[in-house]
């Protein structure tokens, strides 16, 4: 790393970190990090810190941020970008906070750099190039009890890593050593394979999933961190890509802990 660059980040780590007691006491309710191992868990408070520094987060209809809205958020986004780094957030600062659901008046999708669910009342939403909004009371259903297959704010920063490369299609940018055309195969056969399931009323996972290639990634993502296990059961082709892409192995950490 450059040196400026890195004296830049220690700089930060030593003038804004977390104090022990308000990063353990939030930290430790989300069951999300419980299979960490002590090296991931001290790699991923230093990912936050430097996330809290580097990103805005806005508080509205009278919703007041605090340590444990931003730690709450954060410590899951950063979660998957463990093994990433912070560039894999790069590009956007904010991240608007409502109290509950909210209503939106646009209903366009994803190639004009929109994503957002077919409700009129959202739990999240994520703009390319621009905030991740989220609905607290969700993130909160989402964060201290653990939902197979369901994390709101896992679901919203997936849309940002998809859209690394200004679009949203279901395929981050992909490392060096991995196949366009192997991402490709498992991703539209299992994706593909969920729509045929969905006409006969068997969905394996989230039927929302089968929204777009888009909602399809942000979904799997979910189940990747949240239970692997049934991701790794019912498409284990798409498993092995992500865990090639996020470079970690969730089922492992999960067996291992
Ligand atoms: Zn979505």
């Amino acid at each position: 790393m450059r040196s400026f660059a890195r004296y830049h980040i220690l700089r930060v780590l030593r003038e804004h970190s977390i104090a022990d007691e308000t990063w353990h006491g939030i930290s430790q309710r989300l069951p999300l990090l419980l299979p960490l191992s002590a090296t991931e868990r001290a790699r991923l408070r230093e990912l936050v810190t430097l996330f809290l520094h580097q990103k805005d987060f806005t508080g509205v209809q009278g919703l007041a941020i605090d340590d444990e809205i931003r730690i709450t958020i954060a410590a899951q986004a950063c979660l998957e970008i463990l093994e990433l780094g912070l560039d894999a957030f790069a590009g956007w600062v904010e991240i608007v906070v409502y109290p509950g659901a909210f209503q939106v008046a646009h209903e366009t999708l994803d190639d004009a750099g929109v994503v957002h669910q077919q409700d009129s009342a959202l739990s999240g939403e994520s703009w390319s190039r621009g905030p991740v909004i989220l609905s607290w009371q969700d993130v909160q259903q989402d964060s201290f009890n653990l939902h197979p297959g369901h994390n709101v704010v896992l679901h919203e920063f997936a849309h940002k890593l998809d859209m690394l490369n200004q679009r949203a299609n279901g395929m981050p940018p992909l490392h060096p050593d991995m196949s366009i055309r192997d991402w490709t195969n498992a991703l539209s056969q299992a994706y593909e394979n969920l729509q045929r399931r969905l006409e006969h009323h068997k969905a394996t996972i989230n039927a929302y999933a089968a929204t777009s290639p888009a909602e399809f990634f942000a979904v799997i993502c979910e189940y990747f961190f949240t239970a692997p296990e049934i991701l790794w059961q019912h498409c284990p082709d798409v498993y092995r890509q992500l865990q090639a892409w996020f470079k970690q192995d969730p089922l492992a950490r999960k067996q291992l802990n």
